[in-house]
C-alpha cells in the first residue's frame, strides 16, 4: 500500500479509537453526575411534628425501619449529653428542666453536626426539629447545601387533655423529670403553640405541611402517615 495512504488510514484509525474513549468517558461522566443528582433529589427528608407526647418518637421508630431513613431527635440526642454529663448536656439540662426551649445556636449546632455525621443517608426524620422559625430556616440551608430540601412537614393532631395524660404515663414509665410535672407539661404546650406552631405555617406557605389526626393505634397512625409520605415520594 502506499505509504501515504497507510499514514492516513492509521490517523484515522487513531482518531476513532481516541474519539470512543472520549465518548465513553463523556458518558460515563455524564452518567455519574446524573445518578448522584438524582440520589439528592430523591432523598426523602421528613419534618415529624406535634406537640411534645403528639407519638412524633413512637411513628419514627416505624418509618425509619419502613422507608430506611436516619432518625434525628433532637430531644434524645439532649438527653445522651445530659446522660453523659458533657457541658453542652448540663447547658441543654437548664433549659429542658424547666420545659423551655434550648438557644437556637446551641441546637442548630448540634443537629447539624448529626446530619453531617451521614453523608450518605438516602434521606432523614427530623422529629423535634424544627421548633422555631430561625432552625426552620437553617434546616432549609443545610439541605440546599446538600442539594436537597424537605420534603414535607407531618404534624400529627392530638388535644391537649390527651397530651398530657399521654405525657404523664411516659413519665411514670421513664422517670424524665420533665414529663412527670403537670405545670411543666401544660407551659411546654404552651411554648409549643407561640414558638413551634409558626413552623408549621412557614412550611404551608411552601405547600409542605400536611395534618393526620394523631388518635389511633399505632398501626393506624402509622397508615395515615404512609399515605402522606407517598406523594412525597411521587414528587
Ligand atoms: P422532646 O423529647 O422532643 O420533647 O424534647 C425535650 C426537650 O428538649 C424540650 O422540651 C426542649 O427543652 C428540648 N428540645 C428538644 N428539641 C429542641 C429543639 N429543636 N429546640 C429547642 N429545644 C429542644
Amino acid at each position: 500500500m502506499d505509504k501515504n495512504i497507510r499514514g492516513t488510514l492509521s490517523f484515522y484509525r487513531f482518531l476513532k479509537s481516541d474519539l470512543l474513549i472520549f465518548a465513553v468517558a463523556y458518558q460515563a461522566a455524564r452518567s455519574i453526575g446524573k445518578f448522584a443528582f438524582n440520589i439528592n433529589l430523591k432523598m426523602i427528608n421528613i419534618i415529624l411534628f406535634g406537640p411534645p407526647g403528639s407519638g412524633k418518637g413512637t411513628q419514627a421508630a416505624f418509618l425509619i425501619e419502613k422507608y430506611h431513613l436516619i432518625h434525628i431527635s433532637t430531644g434524645d440526642l439532649f438527653r445522651y449529653e445530659m446522660g453523659n454529663d458533657t457541658p453542652l448536656g448540663r447547658e441543654a439540662k437548664s433549659y429542658i428542666a424547666k420545659g423551655e426551649l434550648v438557644p437556637d445556636s446551641v441546637t442548630i449546632g448540634m443537629l447539624r453536626n448529626k446530619v453531617e455525621a451521614h453523608p450518605d443517608a438516602k434521606g432523614f426524620i427530623f422529629d423535634g426539629f424544627p421548633r422555631t422559625i430561625p432552625q426552620a430556616v437553617a434546616l432549609d440551608q443545610l439541605l440546599a447545601e446538600k442539594n436537597a430540601a424537605v420534603s414535607g412537614l407531618i404534624a400529627l393532631e392530638v388535644d391537649d387533655a390527651e397530651i398530657v395524660q399521654r405525657i404523664l404515663l411516659r413519665g411514670q414509665q421513664s422517670g424524665r423529670p420533665d414529663d412527670s410535672n403537670e405545670s411543666i407539661i401544660r407551659f411546654r404546650l404552651e411554648v409549643y403553640k407561640n414558638e413551634t406552631a409558626p413552623v408549621f405555617d412557614y412550611y404551608a406557605q411552601k405547600n409542605k405541611s400536611h395534618n393526620v389526626n394523631g388518635v389511633g393505634s399505632i398501626d393506624e397512625i402509622t397508615a395515615r402517615l404512609s399515605d402522606v409520605i407517598l406523594k412525597f415520594e411521587k414528587e
